[in-house]
């Protein structure tokens, strides 16, 4: 099976050296719909200046074969809430996320944004979050503290109490933030009193 490669892998690593020239065996061609071979693209500066088969090589540029493996450009996904916990088991991630401190969260959405990136997806259209930790996430990928993808966030999202965008998932605000550990009434609680007290 022919190995796939998404061009962003190569960008950081090109910004403080000579130019960069990507060579592999294919390259989807996004604006054809078709691959072309070999699969040229020319990177100078961290900017992408040239791709395909007619690309121009600079005479100084780095030339890295990657032999028979295809090159593909980012994927953009324009629905994501990278901040947010998912689970398969939706009631724990629903504790998880109200029980869980922010800065927990926030770390939590840095590796879901590593994660991301490396799956080939280099924009992501972030539709809601809470405490801003998606602005924060946004500028910690820009500022280049932390991997992950081009990020525009809209911040709050707007949905039903109790629904998919409720911070609180239909509790009253703040409640478990304000609740002392050791009233918390169910034996379900304790388990998370023991994961975050
Ligand atoms: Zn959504």
């Amino acid at each position: 099976m022919p190995v796939l490669l998404s061009l962003f892998l190569f960008a950081g690593c090109a910004l403080a050296q000579n130019p960069l020239v990507l060579k592999a065996a294919r390259l989807f061609d996004g604006k054809a719909g078709a691959l072309v071979s070999p699969g040229l693209v020319v990177v100078v500066a961290g900017k992408i200046t040239g791709v395909g088969t007619t690309a121009q090589i600079p005479r100084d540029a780095q030339v890295i074969d990657l032999g028979d493996a295809t090159l593909l450009p980012g994927f953009l996904d324009a629905h994501t809430h990278l901040t947010l916990p998912y689970s398969d088991d939706w009631k724990g991630a629903t504790f998880d996320g109200l029980r869980k401190p922010v800065s927990e969260q926030t770390l939590d959405a840095a590796e879901n944004a590593r994660k991301t990136l490396m799956a080939g997806f280099t924009t992501v259209r972030d539709v809601g979050s809470h405490d801003y930790i998606d602005v924060g996430l946004r500028n910690a990928i820009r500022d280049g503290k932390i991997e992950g993808p081009r990020m525009l966030v809209a911040v709050h999202a707007i949905g039903s109490t109790g629904g998919h965008c409720d911070d609180d998932s239909g509790f009253r605000a703040g409640i478990f933030a304000s609740v002392p550990c050791q009233i918390l009434p169910s034996k379900e609680f304790y388990d998370y009193e023991d994961k975050y007290c």
